[in-house]
């Protein structure tokens, strides 16, 4: 391929420009609010599974003192019905026994109920503390999450700009370089990590350091200004200037 040496040279500010934006890309996907939003996600995910669970606790137990509170109502109110039978006029002797029988199981009954409905009442009132607790995680974690996403935004607004300025550059630069060697240098930069052209600097090629020897540096030094040289080794668009010492 031929291509003035001038327009050659112009890849080099082009590969600045291109490096500068694949630096831009690279803090975009490495900022450090993504690993914090991302931890704050499974963090949330984890305590919302908690809370679920502390919830259902908290209903069976609310229903389960439901239950007992319904038991010893009833309990009680079987005792009293007994107690007012006994103290009846004209009930005969037998069943007054019968019934003190009754009032006394029916006493033991509700001690037991009672007993239970205490249990139950404790265990609830440590359902609801964790409950509590897990909603107020929940709540740091979501403010911890919009803080590394506004401080997100914010970089990446950043980023947005100083994009914008680059790509605008870019269009610039590319109007410049002829159609085949801008197609040459975007395909072999696709092929090795985002540069297409290195400088030829002190007979060393800048994108794979490696330095020109023997038959290579004899037919670079023999080559024409407006031929497109290529590096033996990582296959780059090798740009000469007046630094490459040939
Ligand atoms: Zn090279």
């Amino acid at each position: 391929m031929i291509a003035d040496p001038f327009v050659q040279v112009r890849l080099l500010d082009l590969q600045a420009v291109d490096t500068s934006l694949n630096q831009l890309a690279h803090r975009r996907r490495s900022l450090p609010e993504l690993a914090l939003i991302e931890a704050a996600d499974a963090r949330a995910a984890e305590v919302r599974l908690k809370l679920v669970d502390a919830e259902t606790e908290l209903a069976d137990l609310a229903a389960e003192q439901r239950r007992l509170e319904a038991d010893v109502d009833t309990v009680r109110q079987r005792a009293e019905r007994d107690q007012s039978r006994m103290t009846a006029v004209g009930v005969p002797a037998k069943e007054v026994t019968g019934l003190q029988h009754e009032v006394t199981s029916l006493a033991r009954r509700q001690g037991i109920l009672e007993d239970e409905l205490l249990e139950v009442m404790e265990r609830r009132e440590l359902a609801e503390t964790a409950t509590q607790e897990l909603t107020a995680q929940a709540g740091l974690i979501a403010e911890e999450r919009a803080r590394a996403e506004s401080a997100r935004d914010e970089v990446f607004a950043e980023l947005d700009d100083a994009e914008l300025k680059l790509r605008a550059e870019r269009t610039d630069l590319a109007a410049n370089v002829t159609p085949d060697l801008l197609a040459l240098y975007e395909k072999v930069g696709q092929a090795n990590g985002g540069v297409g052209a290195a400088m030829l600097r002190q007979r060393r090629c800048e994108g794979c350091r490696l330095e020109l020897a023997g038959s290579e540096l004899s037919s670079v030094r023999a080559a024409k200004p407006d031929q497109v040289l290529r590096c033996e080794n990582c296959r780059r668009i090798l740009v000469r200037t007046h630094e490459s010492g040939l």
